[in-house]
């Protein structure tokens, strides 16, 4: 059997590292804001080359809280994916704004520059990127665009830690970034956790008051805040994981090369080989038009698969009032994608079995 992902192995080659962090962190007495939070805001700024990174409680409250920190009009408009994970949705909602949907280009599963612009009216004050499945969202007509009419550019940057775009890392590509260390992202907690990136000094001093009650000096309230605190236990698990990610990105960019080059069923459609090495792999998200059976083929052949994601937001009852828009392309994505295992955990050869199992699935139709 394969699992799609299994946690306990992802995270074995770092037990006693992280037995050791939580060791430091028991015996230290100081549990929520203290030195660990404050190393792994250092380090973790450091990788992204960003000037300042805010750790807080999770991925949906990063976004949330940045875009209550921009204090835009209510019901100002944010464009969104409109094929994400429904916490980038989520934090537009969550911060009284409105949520824009725009296709993705369905070659990438990433937004679509090219229809963001007819996408962009007088109420529009943000872009919301999504570098789904751990591939940067394609930035500089993006960013173009923004610059045009005065948006904000905020990264959800939740699937593509250590990505890359033209020389740059994710994080450090638009006006500030919302990140996720939920246990199975490619840098993951042994809990919920999440942090801010952005160079822009105002608005992370904002975010370390907002994540804190609102507050930078104790008992002194600036801001209506909210309690969404990365704790030190779960800082200081990161700071042990952190200096591993770029090897296991590596691997993971092995295991998706192995993928593109063995995988030769005519029915399947592979994700986009042209920048494998920046990538993060953080899924490896394939299609095909009979995703359910080809799911089932997989799992009896003791292949564990996921569907990232089976529904769209905007599909979703939560968001009741847009379910008759139509999005066509984002529908698609939906029915057919389906996720085969990719982690540091998976072996040469698993992958070469998976390979060899989808190549053989309705050769003959
Ligand atoms: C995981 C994820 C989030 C939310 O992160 P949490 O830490 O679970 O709140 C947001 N956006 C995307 C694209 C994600 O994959």
């Amino acid at each position: 059997m394969i699992p799609f992902l299994d946690l306990g192995q992802i995270n074995k080659p770092h037990q006693e590292r992280i037995r050791q962090a939580a060791d430091r962190v028991m015996e230290s007495g100081w549990y929520i804001l203290g030195r660990e939070v404050e190393t792994f805001e250092n380090s973790f700024a450091d990788f992204c080359g960003t000037r300042h990174c805010i750790g807080v409680a999770n991925g949906l409250d990063a976004l949330t809280l940045v875009l209550k920190a921009w204090d835009l009009p209510d019901r100002s408009e944010v464009i969104v994916p409109a094929n994400t994970y429904i916490a980038s949705v989520l934090s537009v909602t969550l911060a009284g704004l409105k949520p824009v949907w725009v296709e993705p280009d369905p070659h990438t599963c990433l937004i679509d520059p090219a229809q963001i612009e007819a996408a962009i009216t007088s109420q529009t004050r943000a872009i919301l990127p999504v570098h789904l499945y751990g591939r940067c969202c394609n930035m500089d007509p993006i960013l173009e665009l923004a610059e045009q009419h005065q948006l904000y550019v905020l990264e959800d940057a939740a699937q593509a830690h250590g990505a890359i775009y033209k020389g740059k890392r994710s994080g450090n590509l638009g006006h500030a970034a919302g990140w996720s260390f939920y246990p199975s992202k490619n840098l993951g907690a042994l809990g919920d956790a999440g942090a801010v990136t952005t160079n822009d000094a105002e608005l992370a001093s904002r975010i370390r008051a907002l994540r804190n009650y609102g507050s930078l000096q104790r008992y002194v309230n600036e801001y209506v805040g909210n309690n969404s605190r990365l704790d030190e236990l779960q800082a200081a698990i990161l700071s042990a994981k952190l200096p591993f990610l770029s090897a296991e990105n590596k691997r993971r960019q092995m295991l998706a090369r192995q993928y593109l080059t063995g995988i030769k069923n005519p029915a399947v459609l592979l994700p986009p080989a042209d920048q494998v090495s920046d990538d993060a792999w953080h899924l490896f998200v394939i299609r095909h038009p009979h995703r359910d059976r080809l799911r089932a083929y997989l799992q009896e052949r003791g292949i564990g698969t996921d569907i990232h994601y089976p529904v769209p937001p905007y599909k979703q009852k939560a968001y009741a009032q847009y379910s008759h828009y139509a999005l066509p392309i984002a529908d698609q994505l939906h029915h057919e994608v389906i996720s085969l295992p990719l982690n540091p955990a998976l072996t040469d050869e698993e992958v070469s079995y998976i390979i060899d199992s989808i190549n053989r699935f309705e050769k003959n139709g």
